[in-house]
């Protein structure tokens, strides 16, 4: 993995990379970027580790630059710009990467004795700072959790597999496909991040409707707390009192390490369908999403993207709306599904020619890979991997979700604020918006923005930009955060503002049970 870039050493972005996009920032902005050249790590400063593991320990445990470096932080744009600028304030004194359950007991005894923080660390992909050391709060040791990487059981019978939490999302689909079964689970992340770092931080996978959500998938998830093991039992339902999986799926890394889970699988789907259906305004079109999603079709996809979007991802003309809708099946024909999708989509305005209509009745034959729907998944799937980091430009997106009733008025909030903040902050400040996901009482919309700022400030500028983010968001009812987690980002003033404190008072009585010393991930979710 690239210590600053997103993805593989062997994808960073090059020198010329740089030079082509500082090139066109200057070009489209109006402003000069000159781009600094591609970090070397050698010259990095790290503050020398103020701890050393015990002897039984130091098979694993590892203090070289490239290990603190690639865990100093996350994916977030702010990780990213740091890293680039070989900018490493407070990296872990030591990367633990710990393969059986007795090391990893080994090593969480030594931290919970020594006060050490200890940041459970999956792939790393947090963009809200859940993988940060943090500040403050003395030594730091780092368990990374990639040796634990392997489907360990499948039973076909109920349709479930034993999973380590380490292993990636490739690598998990890859054991499970002999098998003719999927997790069905593909955050945009999806390559980079791990089975316990979904798990820990509830994540959202990309279908929209439906099951998609990892809560949806965890049949029961073994952990270990300072205080000892925490197992729930294999139930595929149970009103047995308050979910014990409830309180770990979300816990972010302050209650126990995930080190497997029992996971629900599905067959493979083999039929597919779907539809770009564009339309004449963006309000008119999530009017129709509402009325697919409360028919209760189940698209396995049903995504707006608004003009700005629609124009700059899918091709469209930059006043024209995209709803894409799609549906997926091991068993059936989707044909059905989608024709009373496209139908009630026509009835709320939206346009599209039935020859625009794929339908794969299990032959293969690709859906939605062709046109404006296909533009936009290429978009989607090629995450860049950060050419533009420290060329001045700010970018960054914020999710949440707010039922439909407050839907237009939230959104006319939202644009407003953040808009006037991009004025204030940056030069020629962009925001979109698309759904992620929608629910019967409401959609989840997922904001983008861009906009020049200034080379050596970006971090200070973005985080005024998000201070509005959080703010408003919140204030307009919304929730603090989707599907990215809390993380330290969106504490004190969002996530704080919008859960019950009596819930916090018990969540810091769980802690103080599971983890009496507070080591584990201080600063996430809540104080210690
Ligand atoms: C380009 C990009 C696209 C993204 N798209 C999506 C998306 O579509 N949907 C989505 O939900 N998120 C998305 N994210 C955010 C991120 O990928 C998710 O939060 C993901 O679930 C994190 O998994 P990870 O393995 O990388 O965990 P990490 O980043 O390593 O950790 C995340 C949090 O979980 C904790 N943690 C990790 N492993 C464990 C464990 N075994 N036990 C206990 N705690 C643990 C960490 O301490 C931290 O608090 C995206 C991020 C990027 C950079």
């Amino acid at each position: 993995m690239s210590f600053w870039a997103w993805g593989l050493e062997s994808e960073e972005p090059t020198d010329a990379d740089r030079r082509q996009m500082a090139a066109e920032i200057s070009r489209r902005y109006g402003v000069e970027v000159t781009p600094k050249p591609i970090p070397d790590l050698a010259d990095a400063q790290l503050r020398p580790p103020r701890i050393s593991p015990p002897d039984g320990l130091a098979g694993f445990c590892f203090a070289d630059p490239y290990e603190r470096a690639r865990h100093a932080g996350g994916a977030h744009f702010t990780d990213r710009t740091r890293a680039f600028n070989l900018d490493f304030p407070n990296p872990p004194d030591f990367v633990a990467h710990p393969g059986t359950e007795a090391e990893l007991e080994a090593v969480l005894d030594w931290c919970h004795e020594g006060g050490h923080a200890v940041v459970p660390f999956g792939g790393g992909s947090s963009v809200v700072w859940g993988v940060s050391p943090p500040e403050d709060a003395g030594t730091c040791v780092t368990i990374a959790m990639d040796r634990f990487d392997q489907v360990l059981e499948v039973d076909e019978t109920s349709r479930a597999a034993r999973i380590q939490a380490g292993v990636y999302g490739p690598a998990l689909e890859a054991q499970l496909k002999p098998t003719g079964h999927t997790l069905r689970h593909f955050p945009q992340s999806f390559r980079f991040s791990t089975l316990g770092g979904w798990i820990a931080t509830r994540s959202g996978g990309h279908y929209a409707t439906n099951h998609t959500h990892i809560d949806d998938f965890v049949e029961s998830v073994r952990m270990l707390t300072p205080s000892g093991w925490w197992e729930s039992r294999r139930l595929p339902g149970s009103g047995a009192g308050p979910s014990p999986d409830r309180m770990v799926i979300g816990s972010e890394g302050i209650l126990g390490i995930i080190t497997e889970a029992w996971m629900r699988i599905q067959a493979r789907p083999t039929f597919r369908a779907t539809a770009g259906v564009v339309f004449d305004s963006w309000m008119a079109g999530t009017e129709a999403v509402r009325a697919i999603v409360q028919a209760k079709l189940w698209p396995a996809n049903l995504r707006i993207l608004d003009p700005q979007e629609a124009g700059r991802a899918a091709g469209l003309d930059g006043r024209q709306a995209l709803v894409i809708v799609a549906f997926e099946s091991a068993e059936l024909s989707q044909a059905a599904n989608i024709a009373a999708a496209v139908e009630i989509a026509r009835d709320g305005g939206g346009h599209i020619d039935d020859e625009n209509v794929v339908v794969d009745d299990g032959t293969g034959a690709p859906t939605g890979h062709e046109g404006p729907v296909g533009k936009w998944r290429s978009s989607f799937i090629g995450v860049d991997p950060g050419t533009a980091t420290s060329l001045g430009l700010l970018a960054d997106t914020f999710e949440t979700a707010i039922t439909w009733d407050r839907w237009p008025e939230f959104d006319a909030t939202v644009r407003e604020r953040m808009n006037a903040v991009l004025a204030e902050v940056c030069a020629n400040g962009e925001l979109s918006c698309r759904f992620t996901h929608v629910y019967p009482d409401g959609p989840a919309p997922y904001y983008t923005w861009s906009g020049m700022g200034r080379q050596g400030s970006e971090i200070s500028m973005w985080q005024e930009v998000k201070d509005a983010a959080n703010e408003v968001v919140v204030a307009a009812g919304g929730t603090s955060t989707h599907h990215h987690a809390v993380g330290r980002m969106h504490r004190p003033d969002a996530y704080d503002r919008q859960r019950p404190d009596l819930f916090a008072d018990s969540l810091r009585a769980v802690k103080r049970t599971l983890d009496p010393n507070g080591v584990l991930n201080p600063g996430v979710l809540i104080d210690p």
